[in-house]
């Protein structure tokens, strides 16, 4: 996808600070974080949302779990996270290219929305 920023920063175009990188994904800070600790995790290849990563690209989903697992304690979120995936407009996805949201560092609100 030409135009679409997490494309551009997965294939460098766009400079920002991996805080991890294999061959399959990313996990960057959000820029604007929502709690103590904000990731993003991205693949870097480009699926619209949720749905359409794990319709294509299912082991692809898994390795980013297996990932967000493994660092965990590297990331701060060795107590625990919220893990979320916007999807849609209801769902307020502003960047169509997925990216799990890590949310950590403290202790979150029981209200999710
Ligand atoms: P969503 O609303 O779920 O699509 O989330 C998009 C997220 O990307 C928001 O939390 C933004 O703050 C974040 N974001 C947008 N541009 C950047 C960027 N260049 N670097 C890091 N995070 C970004
Ligand atoms: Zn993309």
């Amino acid at each position: 996808m030409s135009n679409c920023i997490f494309c551009k920063i997965a294939n460098k175009e766009i400079p920002s600070q991996f805080i991890y990188e294999d061959d399959i994904m990313i996990i960057i800070k959000d820029i604007n974080p929502q709690a103590k600790l904000h990731y993003l995790a991205i693949p870097k290849a480009h699926y619209d949302n949720i749905v359409d990563l794990s319709n294509r690209a299912p082991e692809t989903l898994n390795h980013m779990f297996n990932v967000i697992a493994k660092e965990k304690d590297n990331l701060g979120l060795q107590n625990g996270m919220r893990v979320i995936t916007n999807l849609g407009e209801d769902g307020c996805q502003s960047v169509p290219h997925i990216h799990i949201h890590l949310l950590g560092g403290e202790k979150l609100s029981e209200k999710m929305g």
